[in-house]
């Protein structure tokens, strides 16, 4: 039978390793989403649902593609803060939120080329004006 403290989160201590802990409201991964938002220049408060933080993403775009777009980047964020989580725990390696930021950029990049043909920007100017980019799909 599990103990209680394997059920808290391992990384700050301090809650139950749930889903939206781990993925949303864990210090590190907010530290993350707040990083990403400024990245994106939105200025937004987390919902205290996992599920409503999911949806929050398609109120910042109009067009179809624009809130595919924008769950792309979702999906980005989600899988980097899972995979660097992962390394901390796993392979002992240490927080480092810009090298999160670098490699959700990077993905949400790759991603978006591979999904919008129009979507040509260079990594560079995704990194630098990404909600232009975002508008323009
Ligand atoms: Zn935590």
């Amino acid at each position: 039978m599990p103990e209680l403290e394997d059920a808290v989160c391992p990384i700050c201590l301090l809650e139950e390793e749930t889903p939206s802990h781990l993925l949303v409201y864990c210090p590190f991964a907010w530290n993350i989403w707040m990083a990403s938002y400024k990245w994106l220049g939105i200025s937004t408060v987390l919902p205290k649902e996992g599920i409503n933080h999911f949806l929050q993403h398609t109120f910042f775009c109009w067009s179809r593609n624009q809130r595919r777009g924008a769950w792309v980047v979702w999906i980005a964020v989600i899988w980097s803060i899972w995979s660097h989580r992962n390394a901390i725990i796993f392979k002992e390696g240490d927080i480092d939120i810009d090298k999160v930021i670098d490699d959700l950029q990077f993905k949400s990049w790759i991603w978006l080329r591979g999904k919008f043909k129009d979507f040509g920007c260079s990594l560079y100017e995704w990194q630098t004006h990404p909600s232009i980019y975002l508008s323009l799909l």
